[in-house]
């Protein structure tokens, strides 16, 4: 759709100077007006748990000087601080609890890169419903995600909480979790407001370093990595974070181009702006800003509405609005943003949370089979040589084998800051479980242990598990003892990858390899000629080419979440089948990234992929890709026509049949190409996708409708969005090497 469609003026709207003015503008205009600067200033104030304001968090809010809290999550200190602010304070503005549900609350979900792998829009939305539902239930009401930032550089740490690669795949992730958290209706108590992030451009960072600089030309940023946050406001997303890093020479904290000119004025964003942690405060050590007070200043003016942990519009505003360096519009028009989502919220009428609800919701059963199958929807199988997989049941003995067995936390991934690691199930427990029946004999040990090289953010909060294995030797004999457990069983099957704090924010990485010795555990293990399952956590494509062509069977599970054990059982024996695909391009090294299918090319098929002298230049499995137990068959791809007017749209349907002996998943994929127009378009882009199951013999067609307005662009040379007519190539497949084709004439509109 359209960047530039939408000239609206939402400030003017909720300001009540258009008649479209609603209710609620009214409430929050009349509430402002009888505000002072300091209790506006307050309202655009949020202080978190852990910093420095932390325990002067009760006297701010009794003066009205703080709008949210960051990181509260007992519901009887919620409703005690909220008190304070409903009874106590001048005005009884509630005030908003916001954390970072990010996949789930108590009960952990699969990492968002693994619901963007189930390629089901229902199943993120339904991850997000239930997390909202869990953290309302103890007062959070503001959850910092859904991450809709596009990556492209598996080396960064948070690829893992976004959608991948793809702006049209990440679109409908950002609006399916938006829908997930807000719910029908915000003023729902288990509607939780959403707020995407991080404005804009901040997966591109250089050499997929955290928090280095993004260099987006207009083109790239409009049309690869916009859509999904235009999408997400378009789904109603109630607030935005904007990003640490330098965009194109301006940090996203003070761009106004971003946050006013684009944001507001051309996209009519009516949420409201909160800064990132302490974003406001180091736009000075950008280099941007002199000190504190031009910050504010400068912030304020760019669109932050609200300032995440740092004080400087506490500290600086009131003096920089009498000096007239802020214009007092300014600072209502941001006030009111934020009133305006309380309000929406229905904090002003129930400001308080039943702590029954808590009690009932938190890890309930209810959540429990959600996170289960949910982690069995997004795991992805990429290979299964001789249909090692499912294991059979019936077999003398099982040795699972690798650092991550009995980890609790390391199978829930990053940002599971509302977790209590004693509720999740390790893959030992779920394998225990699913064979108590069977007689088969687990053979279980670590085999090796692995450890982050720098610390983590996360090491005060969450400290991460100290290694056991100190001395060489014990290191060594652990080793030999899994490879001899290997040696004994009938079947191995190894769960290696990352450690939950290997992913996520700052932690970025300079290789992609399986850390500590777990390549070489795997080798041996494949060297006693067993068969062997790798099942891989992780939150990013790992370097598995070797894996790729000696481990019989691969399965990617990501970071499946508080039921991992269960699931990981559950897909491994058969209970249910892998159906997700890659939302990433797999490289084969990290000499490869940044690696995507959507790349422009001058096109040269014979040579395509070796374009290293030493090395091939193709994915080791290219996006969209994922196997399943069951197999299908494509009938010849259908078009409603061959020719569409510009706003017109077609239907391209292909029959899917389950070719083999179990029931499955198949994810129908359509790409598309613009063979020439103002500016060269990537190779292929995906424009629809559907996710059918299908049993044994099943059939079914899919028709998927290409609407031309999908087909549009930003032209660099038109700099405008626009539907080019022209000759457009169609593909019709189950990952982006699709190869059934079709030409579509695109005219001009009549
Ligand atoms: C992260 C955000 C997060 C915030 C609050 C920041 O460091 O970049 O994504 O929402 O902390 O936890």
């Amino acid at each position: 759709f359209s960047a530039s469609c939408v000239q609206v003026d939402a400030a003017q709207v909720a300001r009540g100077q258009d008649n479209r003015a609603s209710e609620a503008d009214r409430f929050v205009n009349d509430l402002l007006s009888r505000m002072t600067l300091e209790e506006k200033i307050g309202q655009m104030s949020q202080i978190a748990l852990n910093s420095p304001e932390g325990p002067k968090r009760d006297e701010r809010i009794l003066k009205g000087e703080v709008g949210s809290l960051l990181f509260v999550r007992d519901p009887v200190e919620i409703n005690r601080l909220q008190h304070l602010a409903m009874e106590k304070s001048r005005l009884h503005i509630p005030l908003l609890f916001g954390f970072d549900v990010i996949h789930g609350y108590r009960t952990i979900y699969p990492v968002p890169l693994a619901l963007a792998a189930s390629w089901d829009p229902a199943t993120a939305e339904r991850a997000q419903r239930m997390a909202a539902r869990e953290a309302s239930a103890v007062g959070i009401r503001w959850t910092f995600a859904p991450m809709v930032d596009i990556a492209r550089d598996p080396r960064w740490g948070r690829i893992m909480e976004g959608a991948g690669e793809d702006p049209y795949l990440g679109s409908r992730m950002a609006e399916a979790q938006v829908r997930g958290f807000q719910g029908d209706k915000l003023s729902d108590a288990d509607s939780i407001l959403a707020c995407v992030k991080h404005f804009a451009g901040y997966g591109a960072a250089v050499g997929g370093r955290d928090y280095d600089s993004s260099d987006l030309s207009e083109e790239q940023l409009r049309n690869v990595y916009l859509p999904p946050y235009q999408a997400a406001i378009k789904a109603g997303a109630g607030s935005l974070m904007s990003a640490y890093m330098d965009l194109n020479g301006v940090p996203a904290t003070g761009n106004r181009w971003l946050l006013h000119d684009l944001l507001r004025k051309e996209w009519g964003f009516r949420g409201f702006v909160v800064s990132d942690w302490d974003s406001v405060l180091s736009l000075t050590t950008h280099g941007f800003t002199s000190g504190p007070e031009d910050a504010a200043v400068r912030a304020v003016h760019a669109g932050v509405d609200m300032e995440m942990t740092s004080t400087t519009f506490r500290d600086h505003l009131a003096d920089a609005v009498k000096k007239g360096l802020v214009p007092q519009s300014e600072i209502d028009d941001a006030v009111r943003w934020i009133l305006l989502a309380k309000y929406k919220l229905g904090l002003f009428k129930n400001p308080y949370v039943s702590l029954d609800r808590a009690q009932k919701e938190l890890v309930s059963e209810e959540q429990r089979t959600a996170s289960r199958s949910i982690a069995t929807r997004t795991a992805v199988l990429l290979r299964n040589e001789g249909g090692l997989l499912p294991l059979k049941r019936d077999v003398t003995s099982i040795a699972l084998i690798g650092p991550l067995i009995d980890s609790r936390p390391d199978v829930m991934g990053s940002w599971s800051l509302g977790s209590h690691p004693e509720d999740t199930v390790t893959v030992v427990e779920g394998f225990e479980r699913s064979l108590a029946s069977t007689g088969t004999k687990i053979l279980s040990t670590k085999g090796v242990e692995i450890e982050r090289g720098q610390p983590s953010i996360f090491d005060d909060q969450f400290p991460s598990p100290k290694p056991t294995l100190t001395t060489d030797a014990a290191k060594e004999a652990e080793f030999h003892h899994a490879i001899d457990l290997v040696k004994q069983a009938d079947v191995a099957v190894l769960v290696l990858g990352e450690a939950q704090t290997m992913n996520g924010e700052r932690a970025s990485r300079s290789t992609l390899t399986l850390p500590g010795k777990q390549q070489q555990l795997l080798e041996a293990a494949v060297a006693t000629g067993k068969p062997v399952v790798l099942v891989l956590v992780n939150g990013r494509p790992l370097d598995i080419t070797w894996a790729s062509e000696h481990v019989p069977a691969i399965l990617d599970v990501w970071y499946p979440g508080t039921e991992a054990g269960n699931a990981i059982a559950a897909l491994v024996f058969g209970n249910a089948v892998p159906g997700g695909k890659l939302p990433v391009t797999w490289p084969r090294s990290v000499g490869q990234v940044p690696l995507y299918y959507a790349h422009n090319l001058t096109q040269i098929p014979k040579d395509r992929d070796t374009r290293y002298w030493d090395g091939s230049s193709a994915p080791l499995y290219p996006f969209g890709y994922g196997l399943s137990y069951a197999t299908f068959s494509l009938a010849p791809m259908k078009t409603s026509a061959t020719t569409v007017h510009s706003g017109g749209s077609v239907e391209v349907s292909v029959e899917v049949q389950n070719t083999g002996g179990l029931a499955g998943d198949e994810v129908v994929q359509l790409y598309t190409h613009q063979r020439s127009g103002s500016a060269s378009r990537p190779v292929r882009e995906l424009k629809g996708f559907r996710r059918i199951a299908l049993k044994p013999g099943e059939r079914q067609t899919v028709t998927l409708t290409l609407d031309t307005k999908e087909l549009g662009f930003w032209s660099p040379q038109t700099h405008r969005w626009s539907i080019e007519p022209g000759v457009f190539d169609l593909w019709i497949g189950t990952d982006s090497n699709a190869t059934q084709h079709a030409t579509l004439d695109v005219t001009p509109q009549p």
